[in-house]
């Protein structure tokens, strides 16, 4: 088995760590402030914004106790509006997960993580339809119907 690689970049305070994964839609992060460091599990979601959005999803043994799970995150295009749902960019307008958003755009690292599928459409039939091919197969109808 080969070594993973791992990417690098200096944000606001710390540094980030980016590690493609081999399943889609799925990257590992971890931020690193000070002497802590958090993994998240990211995948970008669609947005109504002109901009990239993603989710990032803490690792359990890293989450705090009453710490929100995932934090969704939005650099608009350019980088110019910058979001983020955690405390600190509530109190701060900027926040280590938007920082590290912006890296993973500057550096094409978010381009190595495909988009989450929202919806598979599926084309199932109806449980009406399911019961007229039984029958039409020479089962019962359904006796309950
Ligand atoms: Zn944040």
């Amino acid at each position: 088995m080969c070594a993973q690689t791992i990417f690098t970049e200096v944000i606001d305070g710390g540094a980030v760590d980016f590690q493609p994964s081999p399943v889609a839609g799925i990257g590992t992060i971890t931020i690193k402030t000070g002497r802590k460091y958090a993994r998240y599990a990211i995948a970008e979601i669609p947005t109504c914004f002109s901009g990239r959005a993603v989710r990032m999803t803490k690792s359990l043994a890293d989450r705090e106790i009453g710490e929100p799970g995932s934090y969704d995150v939005l650099v608009g295009r350019g980088g110019q509006d910058r979001r983020c749902e955690c405390k600190g960019f509530l109190r701060w307008n900027h926040c280590k997960h938007e920082a590290t958003l912006r890296a993973l755009l500057t550096n094409g690292w978010l381009d190595m993580v495909p988009a989450m599928v929202d919806e598979i459409p599926l084309d199932l039939p109806t449980a009406e339809e399911v019961n007229q091919m039984a029958v039409a197969a020479g089962a019962d109808a359904d006796p309950f119907r």
